[in-house]
């Protein structure tokens, strides 16, 4: 089955490839020729993630599916949550956006955190929804180099690495997004 992921990032396209394995054909934006900038203008991870899947079937008229990830830091009220992207003003600085979360963390004790996925479908113009959490906790600094985002000052529940010191199979593994993927996928595999 063709199905577009609409996203640009290729981190998380080679995660889904992955998971999705062959009984899926995954189509990028630009596999679509996409370049547009799709709005994220929801007041949360829900609606951000059903804004850009109606965005491309409405315009594409394809099967097709969204994410929308925050990290949701108890001590700070679930920030940085659907502000993830441009905690630290910028879109997607990484480095600005750990080092924001670092430096607000610095006198507290509670590290708790967890990173929250939601993915939104559009299969022949009908809608279905699937969230992925997973717990852990922000380290005092970074560890690690793979991956990507907020990976290398979050550690998951029951493990001592970071995401980025985990490989790419792992991370899938007990990932939100892996764990948001895995529901889609189970409901892909039975429609
Ligand atoms: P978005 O859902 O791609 O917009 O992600 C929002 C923010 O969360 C971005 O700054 C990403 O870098 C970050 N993010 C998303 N997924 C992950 C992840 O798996 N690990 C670390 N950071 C992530």
């Amino acid at each position: 089955m063709k199905l577009v992921f609409a996203t640009n990032n290729p981190h998380k396209l080679k995660e889904l490839k992955h998971l999705l394995g062959d009984s899926f054909h995954l189509l990028s934006l630009s596999e679509i020729d996409c370049t547009d900038n799709i709005p994220e203008t929801g007041n949360n991870l829900e609606e951000n993630a059903l804004q850009k899947s109606e965005y491309i079937f409405k315009k594409y008229n394809l099967n097709c599916f969204a994410d929308d990830t925050g990290l949701e830091i108890e001590a700070l009220n679930n920030e940085p949550g659907v502000y993830s992207a441009r905690y630290a003003g910028l879109e997607n600085n990484s480095e600005a956006n750990m080092q924001k979360v670092l430096s607000k963390m610095r006198d507290i004790t509670n590290r708790k955190a967890r990173f929250r996925t939601i993915i939104s479908l559009i299969l022949d113009g009908k809608k279905f929804q699937f969230e992925g959490l997973v717990n852990g906790s922000i380290l005092e600094e970074r560890k690690g180099s793979e991956g990507f985002g907020y990976d290398p000052i979050f550690v998951p529940d029951g493990y001592e690495q970071s995401f980025a010191e985990m490989d790419i199979t792992l991370k899938n593994k007990i990932s939100h997004r892996g764990k948001a993927v895995q529901k889609l996928v189970k409901f892909l595999k039975n429609i």
